[in-house]
């Protein structure tokens, strides 16, 4: 595992395993924290844990330093990086109260992939079939209503009113019959993406970088419809993730009046 590199495991209601791995540039610190950091907490014995599996795997070498700890992701969600000799976990805290065959089988899942090491199905059997269970489901989907809400900045933008805009495609395209979702801002500006819908909150999300009077107005109506496809097309993840752009989502898209100049700005934007 490269510097800087961070693994995240994400078991969620769609197909067991999600895994993506994104290699970040180191951080750069945002000047201004407009929202305040979500508390994390220690895991009980959470350090020698990921020792003894470290060793139990047969992974090489002395074990880094680790730490780890519970985080309020909106999901069932295992993260792991490494910044020189301290590796730093995060288990989402819906394990809070798992037994300790749980957390030992999710700290196998994630050294087994950090260290390419092949993992015992019995050690990493309690974590899968806890995160597939349908008890953990029923909290995930509880946890997302609650949570996921919580970083909008409202539909009235400096430059944008992400309501009155909505009521006005929604007019347009959708014949008035499109249910309202909760719709607002970014809280802070995101780097790859311009809008997202999440059906567990059912909330639109547009990037607060395009709440600014050099983005022509176009643009930002056209996310926010594709957005609205969103609700009309439900899919089981949130907007924008890997399955959620069918092709009777495409052509409808397209039906967009100012499609193609839309996407060149956006194109333009995103460099
Ligand atoms: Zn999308």
């Amino acid at each position: 595992m490269g510097p800087a590199q961070q693994l995240s495991l994400e078991m969620d209601l769609a197909p067991p395993i999600k895994l993506t791995l994104a290699k970040k540039p180191t951080p750069k610190r945002s000047k201004r924290r407009a929202v305040p950091r979500r508390a994390s907490s220690p895991v009980p014995g959470g350090a020698p844990l990921f020792q003894r599996v470290f060793t139990r795997l047969g992974c090489e070498g002395r074990p880094p330093r680790f730490r780890v700890e519970f985080y309020p992701y909106a999901s069932l969600v295992l993260t792991i990086r490494r910044r020189e000799d301290l590796v730093y976990v995060r288990f989402s805290d819906l394990l809070q109260r798992a037994p300790l065959a749980v957390l030992e089988g999710a700290a196998a899942l994630l050294l087994s992939r950090v260290y390419r090491r092949k993992a015992p199905r019995s050690l990493v059997a309690p974590y899968l079939n806890y995160a597939r269970s349908n008890r953990t489901r029923s909290r995930i989907s509880r946890m997302r209503r609650g949570r996921v809400r919580l970083a909008s900045a409202g539909p009235q933008g400096r430059h944008f009113d992400l309501e009155k805009m909505f009521e006005e495609l929604n007019e347009r395209y959708f014949s008035g019959s499109l249910q309202r979702p909760h719709i607002g801002w970014s809280t802070r500006s995101w780097r790859r993406q311009f809008g997202c819908y999440d059906p567990g909150p059912n909330q639109i999300l547009l990037n607060r970088r395009m709440d600014h009077p050099a983005v022509p107005q176009v643009a930002v109506e056209y996310v926010l419809y594709h957005e609205m496809l969103h609700v009309k097309h439900p899919t089981r993840r949130s907007g924008c993730g890997l399955v959620s752009h069918s092709p009777e989502f495409r052509a409808e898209e397209k039906l967009f009046a100012d499609f193609a100049r839309a996407r060149r700005i956006l194109d333009h934007l995103a460099r």
